[in-house]
């Protein structure tokens, strides 16, 4: 059956385990059509993938600490599967200690860090596979509204995705002569691993379930369905924008 993108083919950057929203993203993109590339960060999750994963999924080393694994996954990419239509950047990371108590005591390392990987990376990510990207394709990234909010412990994520939220609004404008759109999906809360590093996690989680409007979690299944429809040419006109799948947490 043809769905939304039938005749893609789309990388996911960021899948740890089924519980990852890259996860969702890439069981909602499979239903709608789309050949994956899935890329790892190192050897340890490239195992735990092939627990779960289809034997023949195809799969490419990128840990996005390194400029220069990233160029050489899209070099990868580019040699085994050909040009891409776009790609679910859902990568983000920070030390524990600066997402815990004070903010005011973020240290200049743990800042460059998280801003690094969680921020500068899809910077990187959007000039490595430029060149490979077809006209019309399309990136989306993942943000949390503690971008917006001073959320207690989410602390420097929280300026991480401020910053992430600033990046894919000046690449919209500059990748859009090109016919590359640039979105970012601002979801709510899961418990996946990531968020288990943030101090009183689950604090947080319930205060977000509790903000919903139906108060239960939005599903990383709801999250990736966006992810379809802004990878696909119904999102044509979108570019440069957040899009809350947060299940109304944001209106409170
Ligand atoms: P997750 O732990 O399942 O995924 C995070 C991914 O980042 C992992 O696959 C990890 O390998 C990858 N990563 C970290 N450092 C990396 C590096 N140096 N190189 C390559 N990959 C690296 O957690 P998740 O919650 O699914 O996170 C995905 C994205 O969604 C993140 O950007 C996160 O901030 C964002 N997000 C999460 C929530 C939530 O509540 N879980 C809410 C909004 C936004």
């Amino acid at each position: 059956m043809d769905g939304i993108l039938t005749g893609k083919t789309l990388v996911v950057m960021g899948v740890a385990n089924q519980r990852s929203i890259a996860w969702g993203c890439t069981e909602a993109l499979i239903a709608q059509g789309a050949r994956v590339i899935l890329t790892y960060q190192n050897d340890r999750l490239k195992q735990s993938l092939q627990r779960f994963v289809a034997k023949d999924q195809p799969m490419v080393a990128c840990d996005v600490a390194d400029d220069d694994q990233i160029e050489q996954a899209f070099a990868t990419i580019k040699a085994e599967y050909g040009e891409i239509d776009g790609l679910i950047h859902a990568i983000a990371y920070a030390d524990k200690a600066t997402l815990e108590g004070d903010f005011v005591e973020t240290t200049k390392a743990g800042y460059d860090l998280a801003q690094n990987i969680s921020a500068y990376s899809l910077i990187a990510i959007a000039r490595a596979a430029r060149p490979m990207l077809k006209p019309g394709a399309s990136l989306v990234t993942l943000t949390y509204f503690g971008s917006e909010r001073a959320v207690p412990n989410y602390n420097m994520m929280g300026v991480a995705k401020a910053a992430l939220e600033a990046n894919v609004r000046y690449l919209a404008r500059d990748l859009g002569p090109q016919e590359i759109r640039v979105n970012a999906i601002s979801a709510g809360a899961v418990k996946t691993l990531a968020v288990t590093g943030i101090h009183e996690h689950r604090q947080l989680l319930k205060l977000s379930q509790n903000m919903t409007v139906d108060g239960v979690p939005v599903k990383t299944r709801e999250i990736g369905n966006v992810a379809a429809f802004l990878l696909s040419d119904l999102s044509t006109g979108m570019t440069g924008d957040v899009i809350y799948v947060d299940k109304g947490v944001h209106l409170s």
